[in-house]
């Protein structure tokens, strides 16, 4: 089976966030399982820059400009890169420009990505077509409307990673699209009098399916819907919407792999996690004192993520003898509020605003507890990579992240057994965020049982294979 992945980031080339490690670990996946993956990506700078040779399967003329199509293989992978420099040659993010400002032809940018997946799909590199056409996100969701308008046998998967992105332009460039003006339409790419990418790739896609079982059922309900719960109810009903969990790719996210921590180790070998723990403290000038509990927090600041949940409990944190550090880039009051918090504590919290590949691997592994208190979470992958390196997971009870991590059991203290890979909890509140930290104190004061749960994360596994196995069998079900 020929499957070609459309997407907008891949790592290691280019990551803004968790759609690039699914997007650069899945493709490998189903490789090992027999399927025949590639993927196609806008020729941002990184992209360009990081794939070394290229040949290139198609020039051509478009509704956006000129275009070439190049083929590479990167590590493996038959890779497509979109070469349209007027659209994709700015450095820096890849949706908007230093000052957070969506770029205006965002809409021709990634319709040409949509329309390029769409031609590729069908055989516009003469020696290869596809089977499937899977899109990702509202970046690669028109790519399902130009397979649809190409009337074509190739089918279509959508996935969503995060509903709260819709992609949302004026109705105006639908004429500059090359789409069928009828798809502007309830019934198509209209969304509230404008046009929405995202409800194209839900609408056009022969399946769709959300980053987790949980978060597949929580979207039909209005208020994580953004004015989408009806088509997604009726996608349910007509049994097209299904919820698959991410994986994680231990190759790189691995404690007793990864190169970018100082001290690798195992849940047998657990005193170089202490190690991690104070070269992480002493890089941040906190008190280097192995018994504070060190919560730590690697994330985009946005209210989604519960950062102001987090914010509103650190002088809490610190008031009970624990640490804090946090690696994050985002809304510009909440950075603020952190370095206000910093300056407060600046002994026990460290605050780096920013985005750093490097430190989020040294953070996670230097942790003791990684919080993750989304007010929603489509799958959420920092609770995971939290598990793998023993730093429990504090997280809210939705989504991906209500999937993946077992709440501490007290019950079964007396054996000095404790069951729980986490710590959960349900209100979005300061109140809800304090009753988990609190049961983090409770077992921290007990080292024996915390270990206890150390090695009960470390044991999941949350690996590429079972989803790869998943989304094959959900491509299989459409032939
Ligand atoms: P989302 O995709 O919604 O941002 P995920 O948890 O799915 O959230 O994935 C986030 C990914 O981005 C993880 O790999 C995480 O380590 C990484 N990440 C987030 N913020 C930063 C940052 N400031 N620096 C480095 N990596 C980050």
């Amino acid at each position: 089976m020929n499957v070609l992945h459309v997407c907008s980031e891949i790592y290691p080339l280019l990551k803004t966030g968790g759609l690039a490690d699914v997007t650069g670990a899945l493709p490998f996946a189903q490789k090992q399982q027999g399927t025949e993956a590639r993927a196609v990506v806008p020729g941002f700078p990184k992209i360009l820059e990081g794939i070394g040779d290229s040949e290139v399967v198609a020039e051509m003329n478009t509704f956006a400009g000129w275009v070439r199509v190049l083929y590479t293989n990167y590590n493996g992978i038959s890779l497509y890169v979109i070469d349209a420099p007027h659209l994709y040659w700015r450095f820096g993010n890849p949706y908007h420009d230093d000052n957070y400002h969506d770029y205006t032809d965002n809409y021709k940018r990634f319709a040409l990505l949509g329309y390029i997946g769409a031609s590729l799909a069908v055989g516009l590199d003469s020696w290869w077509k596809a089977d499937i056409l899977h899109a990702h996100d509202w970046h690669a969701g028109l790519a399902c409307a130009y397979l649809r308008s190409f009337n074509s046998s190739v089918k279509s998967v959508f996935t969503i990673h995060n509903l709260a992105y819709p992609g949302k332009f004026s109705a105006s460039h639908m004429y500059e699209l090359n789409l069928p003006l009828e798809f502007m339409n309830i019934n198509g790419l209209e969304l509230y009098g404008e046009i929405s990418y995202l409800k194209a790739g839900l609408y056009f896609s022969d399946h769709v399916n959300a980053v987790s079982p949980t978060y597949s059922h929580e979207i039909l309900r209005s208020e994580f819907a953004y004015g989408l719960d009806g088509l997604l109810n009726t996608l349910n009903y007509h049994g097209r919407l299904s919820g698959i969990l991410n994986g994680v790719d231990y190759k790189i996210w691995n404690p007793e792999v990864d190169d970018l921590i100082e001290h690798k180790y195992n849940v047998k070998n657990l005193k170089k996690k202490a190690k991690n723990k104070a070269a992480l403290q002493k890089m941040f000038n906190l008190t280097q004192d192995p018994n504070k509990p060190l919560f730590v927090m690697v994330t985009r600041l946005t209210s989604q993520k519960g950062a102001d949940l987090v914010l509103s409990a650190l002088d809490h944190i610190v008031g009970k003898g624990g640490q804090f550090i946090l690696l994050g880039s985002g809304e510009s009051g909440l950075e603020y509020e952190f370095n206000q918090a910093r300056n407060r504590h600046p002994s026990e919290i460290g605050i780096y605003i920013g985005y750093d590949e490097n430190l989020s691997h040294k953070i996670i592994a230097g942790g003791d507890v990684i919080m993750v208190p989304s007010r929603f979470e489509p799958c959420g992958l920092t609770q995971l990579y939290g598990l793998k390196y023993g730093t429990l997971p504090l997280v809210r009870k939705t989504g991906g992240l209500a999937d993946t991590v077992i709440d501490v059991n007290f019950t079964a203290t007396d054996s000095k057994q404790i069951s729980g890979t986490g710590f959960v909890f349900e209100h979005a509140d300061h109140n809800g965020i304090v009753y988990a930290i609190d049961n983090v104190f409770s077992v921290w004061s007990e080292q024996e049982l915390w270990y206890s749960m150390v090695s009960n994360a470390m044991k999941q596994d949350f690996s590429w294979d079972v989803a790869a196995k998943k989304y094959i069998d959900l491509y299989s079900s459409l032939y």
